[in-house]
């Protein structure tokens, strides 16, 4: 008998490995150990990730992907989704499906339900039970390619399947047709059934056994397409993992979020407000937020000027002709707000305040002598979005920028570009912010502007500066705007949520738009690089961020409200009047309320305000000068001298001149 004819693939660290013919990567799985084939999802081969069950072709280069890494996460949730699809189309006869990709932390999938009925709650607890049936069923997901029209047969009850089909074959396809359909002539599908079948690149788990850890979270309405004018949809999230406690985790997580809302903690401490009236995305700041606000920018400024800035100021609106000249009106349009006409011209508010910062550099000679300059606004732009896309602080249409532009000379870059990183980590530090993440996006060469020579200076200058810090970054090749790359800073807040905060781009396209020149040492005219930096990225969103990860609990230093001086009873009122005197003397946040309610209703709601600390004062207290400290989460001490308390609180918070986490990196 002649031997098994058998190949060789090899693993990601190299290793060769040798297979029986026809041997998939479920296969080369079960091979390394029964542990990997168990929780194995799908497989990346040559690059592309594939389903386990695809045979292997010799020389492949295949590396497993396991469910609990992201990618195995993603490959879970959007299987998942097929199965909410599938128990949708069985428990609603008639219903349209549409898209269902996995998102962060989980899935969802849209529907068009017949006669416009919408999901309910009990809905979603039938869908779930179906859903348990199908994956207990363990049914195979089985990957069939076809052409194009085969495709449009077989799905001509889906028209928002046929809709994708055509679009991908008539090469006008987007994002969201490329998670369904990879493009090209072949069109491939999922089968679990012979009544279930669902337009989908894959790759899936082999079975719907695998799955089993998710839960159906709730239901919301979506157009078609992100299109106002399109049908409405209805779209149900979900959520999916590798096992139960990582699910229940996630669970946990969502209720600790769902606690540190900051809408709700603005309304909770009367931070902030969104008046119907004056429209959508647009907040007014009542006292108490308009303290920590003011707190926040007061530090932002005082670390500029002493960073080397200059202030400037620019108005909300522009003549259209700035915004032609800066190219927004070009490619950033979507994102403005609607012109005014008036006198003999067209007025836009900007959605930028870099365009003003460049006429501000144009508005004279510049020598070399000058660069760095650095540029300083908190500055106010309006920016269109949608109306289903707003939420709270984190996505507004009216919003402040601490907004920095440095124009500097190309040999400057790589220093101004390292400093300009460890300013922005000691600020973000400064805020509570421990854990970073930093990204580098580089170009990509199909959409640029500016010579290779720049682009690799510059991506050079911004990688030596992560270098200079020490931090690991990840590069994401090619995802540059065209006008230059960037470092994107995001953080960790304090229940592990991740948050975009920081960016500093390179840019190549304003100067030479602008004809930004300086005069060089050689007397010659030479074009600046100018680098926008945003740290905060707007005022609201940072503030809305803070008050998430700090659960509404700011640190000493930023509360609206520091002390609250409570006395036991009337008689001790003028006791503590005295106190709050002396505590507003030293320059502090307090106030007082006094005894016409019960002490332990009075603590309980400065409790809910959130207060750092509460000093309750009686008898003892006004004979012996001492007050009961009662702090934000900790322990009452009594007996405490006022004097001690007062020195204790100058201590914890912040002197601006003298702060010592600006010399700390
Ligand atoms: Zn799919
Ligand atoms: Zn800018």
């Amino acid at each position: 008998m002649s031997a098994v004819e058998t190949f060789e693939v090899s693993l990601p660290d190299g290793t060769l490995k040798t297979l029986p013919a026809g041997s998939t990567s479920l296969d080369l799985a079960q091979g390394i150990g029964s542990r990997l084939a168990k929780a194995a999802v799908a497989a990346v081969v040559d690059g592309v990730e594939t389903d386990l069950t695809v045979a292997l072709a010799a020389g492949a280069k295949v590396s497993i992907i396991t469910a609990e890494s992201e990618a195995g996460r993603h490959v879970l949730r959007h299987s998942t989704a097929h199965v909410m699809a599938q128990a949708v189309v069985q428990l609603f006869v008639g219903a349209k499906f549409t898209i269902g990709p996995a998102i962060e932390d989980g899935f969802y999938y849209d529907f068009e339900l017949p006669g416009g009925k919408t999901f309910s709650d009990t809905d979603l607890a039938a869908i779930t039970e179906k859903m348990r049936e199908i994956i207990k069923a363990d049914q195979s997901f089985t990957r069939d390619e076809m052409s194009a029209k085969a495709a449009l047969e077989l799905f001509a009850d889906q028209p928002y399947k046929c809709e994708i089909i055509t679009r991908v074959t008539s090469g006008s396809a987007d994002g969201t047709d490329a998670s369904e359909v990879q493009g090209g002539d072949v069109v491939s599908v999922y089968r679990n059934t012979d009544s279930f079948v669902d337009l989908c690149r894959g790759p899936h788990v082999s079975t719907t056994g695998k799955l089993g850890h998710f839960a159906l979270m709730k239901v919301a309405g979506a157009y078609w397409r992100g299109n106002e004018k399109g049908p409405m949809l209805q779209r149900i999230y979900g959520t999916a993992w590798e096992s139960k406690a990582a699910l229940e985790e996630h669970i946990t997580r969502l209720a600790e979020a769902e606690k540190r809302d900051h809408r709700r903690l603005a309304v909770e401490m009367d931070l902030l407000s969104f008046p119907s009236e004056l429209g959508g995305g647009l907040a007014v700041w009542h006292p108490k937020g308009g303290i920590v606000r003011k707190l926040m920018e007061d530090y932002s400024r005082h670390r500029h000027q002493n960073g080397g800035y200059q202030f400037v100021f620019t108005p909300h609106l522009a003549n259209a002709d700035l915004f032609e000249t800066s190219g927004h009106l070009h490619f950033y349009k979507d994102g403005m707000y609607p012109p005014m006409e008036m006198d003999n011209g067209t007025y836009y508010p900007k959605p930028m305040n870099c365009p003003m910062h460049c006429l501000i550099y144009r508005d004279r000679q510049r020598s070399y002598r000058e660069l760095p300059l650095r540029l300083f606004e908190l500055g106010t732009v309006y920016r269109y979005e949608r109306a289903g896309t707003l939420h709270g602080l984190l996505r507004i249409r009216g919003f402040t920028q601490d907004d920095s532009h440095i124009f500097c000379t190309e040999d400057q870059m790589a220093d101004e570009i390292t400093s300009l990183l460890d300013f922005v980590i000691s600020v973000l530090r400064k805020f509570g912010f421990e854990d970073f993440e930093f990204k580098l996006s580089t170009r990509d060469p199909e959409k640029s502007v500016g010579s290779d020579e720049i682009w690799e200076k510059a991506t050079t200058a911004l990688r030596e500066a992560l270098h200079r810090h020490g931090v690991d970054y990840s590069v994401k090749e090619g995802d540059a705007a065209f006008y230059g790359p960037k470092i994107d800073i995001d953080v960790r807040d304090a229940i592990g949520r991740k948050w975009q905060l920081s960016t500093i781009q390179c840019d190549f396209n304003l100067p030479e738009r602008f004809k930004l020149e300086y005069i060089g040492s050689d007397n010659g005219r030479h074009q600046p690089i100018m680098l926008h930096r945003a740290l905060f990225g707007s005022v609201e969103r940072f503030f809305g961020v803070l008050l998430e990860h700090y659960g509404g609990a700011f640190p000493t230093w930023l509360a609206p409200v520091q002390v609250r001086v409570l006395p036991v009873t009337s008689g001790h009122e003028s006791y503590a009047t005295k106190l709050v005197a002396q505590l507003l003397r030293a320059g502090f946040r307090v106030d007082t309320s006094v005894a016409d309610e019960q002490l332990g209703k009075r603590i309980r709601s400065a409790k809910l305000e959130r207060i750092p600390y509460v000093l309750v004062v009686g008898d003892d207290d006004v004979a012996n000068e001492t007050v009961g400290v009662n702090p934000r989460g900790g322990e009452v001490i009594r007996d405490v001298k006022f004097a001690d308390f007062v020195k204790q609180l100058q201590d914890e918070t912040v002197d601006l001149t003298t702060d010592a986490t600006e010399l700390a990196l």
